[in-house]
């Protein structure tokens, strides 16, 4: 079961993003360094406050809040 590193939910329901040992598109570690793994919710958040790298500036949820 996965739990989120910042919250600590571990809602089955959620869907969870992990930063290691994956390869995957995008990057918290300069923001948050001890996380491995983000529930959506917090994810969402952290995305929203621009706190996620996205490998070549490809973030699927990029927002018009400029
Ligand atoms: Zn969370």
């Amino acid at each position: 079961m996965s739990t989120c590193c910042n919250c600590g939910n571990n809602d089955p329901d959620l869907y969870y993003y992990w930063d290691a040992p994956l390869e995957e598109d995008y990057d918290w570690r300069d923001n948050f360094p001890l996380v491995d793994c983000f529930c959506e919710i917090c994810f969402d958040i952290a995305n929203s406050e621009g706190k996620i790298k996205w490998i070549d500036d490809e973030d699927p949820f990029k927002r018009d809040s400029n």
